[in-house]
């Protein structure tokens, strides 16, 4: 697999057996000096896979590829918009071996309403600047069967095909598209140039969601996303406008 990885012509790319997540590691590898430059960092086990705010993700050995692509920043404003962007990028490449996808707003994708494909977005950050961007990817490849608490909400390219893939050509296409998007992100640093094309694969789209926003939760039905990445929602009172930062959307799944 690494000299598979090795042909993508990226600076570094760093493979481990086991870690405990691709994005922990490339923050370490970072503050260790030994990324300055843009990474590509995978594994074949990743045992402590972290979602947003505390969640975890599952990683199912050999079945599950995760994979954490590093950016050296030249700037660093509005990176909360960055999220939905690499997700355009992860549609893309996982759109050559699966049909029926989906984008569940923020940057979830599914298939048929179930996530295959969590994405996590972190800074790496150096005593009073962001010096790094670090996304991790982490797919649902080969797994056939999921635990209780996830069986009704998640899925893998497997399960819904059939298939086997090869990983390292999943790499190849996770780490070209997201390429593509994150140059064109920055440069307009907002989701003006990708709205269009991000709202057509939103799977919330017209549908009745819940907001659970910690201030206060409320219904309404989805309409697409702003240039700036919040989901407009319309609700009885008129159009809100939900930033993902605090809140989790219901209505595909949950
Ligand atoms: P929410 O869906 O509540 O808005 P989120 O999209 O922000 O959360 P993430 O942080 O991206 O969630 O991912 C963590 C969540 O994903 C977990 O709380 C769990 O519900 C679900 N999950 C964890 N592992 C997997 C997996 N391998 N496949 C699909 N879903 C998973």
């Amino acid at each position: 697999m690494t000299n598979d990885l090795a042909q993508l012509g990226r600076p570094v790319v760093f493979f481990f057996n086991e870690t405990d997540s691709t994005n922990t590691a490339a923050k370490r590898l970072i503050l260790e000096g030994k990324i300055s430059e843009d990474a590509v960092i995978t594994c074949a086990r990743q045992t402590n896979g972290r979602g947003r705010r505390g969640r975890s993700w599952l990683d199912d050995g050999g079945n599950s590829l995760c994979v954490t692509l590093v950016k050296k920043l030249g700037i660093a404003e509005h990176l909360e918009r960055l999220p939905l962007a690499v997700a355009l990028g992860v549609y893309d490449a996982l759109s050559s071996f699966s049909t029926n996808l989906g984008i569940k707003w923020p940057n979830d994708i599914v298939i048929g309403g179930k996530k295959v494909c969590g994405i996590l977005t972190e800074m790496s950050t150096q005593i009073d600047y962001i010096n790094h961007i670090v996304v991790g990817i982490g797919i649902n490849v080969h797994n056939e069967q999921f635990p209780e608490e996830l069986a009704d909400r998640a899925t893998s390219l497997y399960l819904e095909s059939g298939q086997h893939f090869n990983r390292a050509a999943l790499v190849e296409a996770v780490c070209e598209n997201f390429e593509l998007y994150y140059e064109q992100f920055m440069r307009t640093q907002d989701l003006s140039g990708l709205q269009e094309e991000y709202d057509n694969y939103l799977v919330n789209r017209g549908r009745q969601v819940r907001i659970l926003d910690p201030q206060g939760e409320y219904e309404g039905i989805a309409r697409g996303i702003t240039d700036k990445g919040e989901l407009l929602v319309e609700t009885t009172e008129g159009i809100r406008k939900v930033d993902s930062g605090e809140v989790s959307v219901r209505g595909i799944y949950g």
